[in-house]
């Protein structure tokens, strides 16, 4: 068990009110089990948005531990962090090469993603002026009208691939719309474009694939596969059999219990009647946090076996949850309660509040108690394996 310096040293893991509990032993096996799903194929990591919401630093060190050479990120700021701890790996900044950030990509080692030809073009004047053969990734816009290049600026490329001159051409890809949903025919339709330009164009290797796309099959592999959400446990692929371990375990500290013996109302807006005899308990997190306010009333903790219904509305800091049918002894004040992970599911948890695990990881919050275990964990060289896999921090 590896008791990191965490990025907010305080509140400490002994008396901090909720604690964010990261297991990235569960990353890097989540990365081999999707790189088992392509074999032969690169397995890249996504780790923008400071890595999902998990930390990029660590989050980073453990992928790169399990074997991931090849990380994409969305911001130059984010590269850079990445290039701080990694110095040797493949790092391609997925928002483009806005103008007069050029010196920027080159300083720190990083690959942009083109998104249209000025782009190439710029990118291109900038290698020539420094004589050197620049890395450089191309993004077509296949159906997803997001970023990358459309048709008709794909067929100009291809005509005239003396614009491509100069540079290392490392991947072109492509992002695909509806991967969640392995029946659309969206996902026919930007394969069979995407092969359709690949094969008017200079060659090089190719990506597709995003977590769910994953698992549309071989066809849609090509070299090399971007999964992000799946590596941090969600499963963003419903039917999909191979099931992504739990990365993120958040726990919070029972605060205080009311016991209700005559009819009463539970938080702002009195929205959850309680007649009693009833025992609610309130917990330090809130839509502060990122645990979204439109979970009131949808939503449950768990405390060990015990399902707790989340009642009431989820305020700033503080959320509530019915606690009447689990012994007291295993809720009173100082209790913990798992509000995502340790049963809490974070896909289900994330549909009943309207959103996507995405957005949920995205958003945790910046006031809890981070503590890592496993590989990664540490700073510094070298893998530190944790002995006890799955064990939680101290407290
Ligand atoms: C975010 C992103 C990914 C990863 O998507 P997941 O659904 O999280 O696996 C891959 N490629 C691109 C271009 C992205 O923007």
């Amino acid at each position: 068990m590896d008791q990191s310096p965490s990025p907010t040293p305080f509140p400490a893991a002994e008396i901090a009110a909720a604690r964010l509990l990261i297991d990235l032993d569960a990353l890097a096996a989540n990365w081999r089990t999707i790189a088992s799903l392509a074999p032969g194929i690169e397995t890249a990591g996504v780790v923008k948005a400071d890595a999902y919401g998990i930390g990029l630093e660590p989050a980073v060190r453990a992928l790169h531990a399990a074997g991931c050479q090849t990380f994409f990120c969305a911001t130059i700021d984010e590269g850079i962090r990445l290039r701080q701890t990694l110095p040797a790996v493949q790092v391609m900044v997925l928002n483009g090469l806005l103008p007069g950030s050029e010196a920027t990509f080159t300083d720190h080692g990083l690959i942009p993603v083109l998104n249209d030809l000025a782009d190439i073009a710029r990118w291109r004047a900038w290698a020539m002026a420094h004589n050197q053969r620049l890395p450089s990734a191309v993004q077509l816009d296949t159906g997803m009208t997001r970023l990358g290049l459309k048709g008709p600026d794909t067929e100009r490329l291809a005509a005239e691939p003396e614009r491509l001159d100069g540079l290392d051409l490392r991947l072109w890809l492509t992002h695909p719309a509806c991967a969640d949903v392995p029946t659309h025919p969206l996902n026919r339709t930007q394969l069979d474009r995407f092969r359709t330009r690949l094969a008017a164009l200079p060659v090089a290797p190719a990506s597709f694939c995003n977590s769910p796309a994953v698992h549309l099959g071989p066809e849609w592999h090509f070299d090399l596969i971007r999964p992000g959400v799946a590596l941090y446990g969600a499963n963003p692929t419903p039917a999909a059999t191979v099931r992504m371990r739990e990365v993120v375990h958040l726990k919070a500290k029972i605060l205080q219990i009311h016991r209700v013996d005559t009819p009463r109302t539970v938080g702002y807006g009195a929205t959850h009647p309680v007649d009693g005899p009833a025992r609610i308990a309130t917990v330090g997190v809130g839509y502060g946090d990122g645990y979204p306010r439109s979970l009131s009333g949808r939503a449950e903790g768990r405390i060990g076996d015990h399902v707790v219904p989340l009642v009431g509305r989820v305020s700033m800091d503080l959320t509530t949850f019915d606690v009447s049918a689990v012994p007291e002894a295993l809720a009173r004040q100082g209790s913990e309660i798992s509000l995502i992970g340790g049963g809490v599911d974070i896909d289900r948890l994330a549909h009943a509040g309207g959103t996507i695990a995405y957005e949920l990881l995205t958003g945790l919050g910046r006031r809890y108690n981070r503590t890592y275990s496993g590989d990664g964990a540490r700073d510094g060289a070298g893998p530190t394996v944790s002995d006890q896999p799955g064990a939680e921090g101290t407290a």
